[in-house]
């Protein structure tokens, strides 16, 4: 009995997290807005191919946004050139804007990194960066909106 109501608690608190990851916009809403690739990265957990999105190769100076709910999430003063493949920065000043999960997906231990208002994945967060920090945000390009500083 004290089972059953552990599993029951334990769907209560999945489906009441899942309602609060997408109370900023409806599902048809997102899809409408977004590319394919921006679907799949931030909705389904993908991944963008190394070397092919907008932003691993970008440097001016600007803020980084989140695609889907336009959450400040990375800025261009943490952005370094990792040879990944992906955008990485060493840290954020929004943190408050980020969350960390465990991820055993694909047979790995990672750190995935969701945007905590609207639940998009983002990428991973690894313990191979510069200092000062010692870590990498690995993000995917399709989960950003750059807009740069000299820009209203
Ligand atoms: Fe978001």
């Amino acid at each position: 009995m004290r089972l059953w109501i552990t599993v029951i608690m334990v769907i209560a608190t999945a489906i009441n997290v899942k309602a609060q990851e997408s109370k900023t916009m409806s599902e048809s809403e997102i899809r409408s807005k977004l590319t394919p690739m921006q679907l799949f990265v931030t909705q389904e957990k993908g991944t963008e191919r190394p070397f092919t999105g907008e932003y691993w190769n970008l440097f001016e100076r600007g803020k980084y946004h989140c695609v889907v709910c336009d959450a400040e999430l990375f800025e261009s003063d943490t952005k370094y050139d990792s040879s990944c493949g992906w955008p990485s920065f060493f840290d954020s000043k929004f943190k408050d804007n980020i969350s960390e999960k465990p991820d055993y997906s694909h047979n790995m231990i990672r750190t995935e990194v969701v945007c905590k208002n609207c639940g998009a994945h983002l990428g991973h967060v690894f313990n191979d960066g510069p200092q000062p920090t010692g870590i990498r945000y690995c993000i995917n390009s399709a989960s950003l909106k750059f807009k740069p500083f000299n820009e209203k």
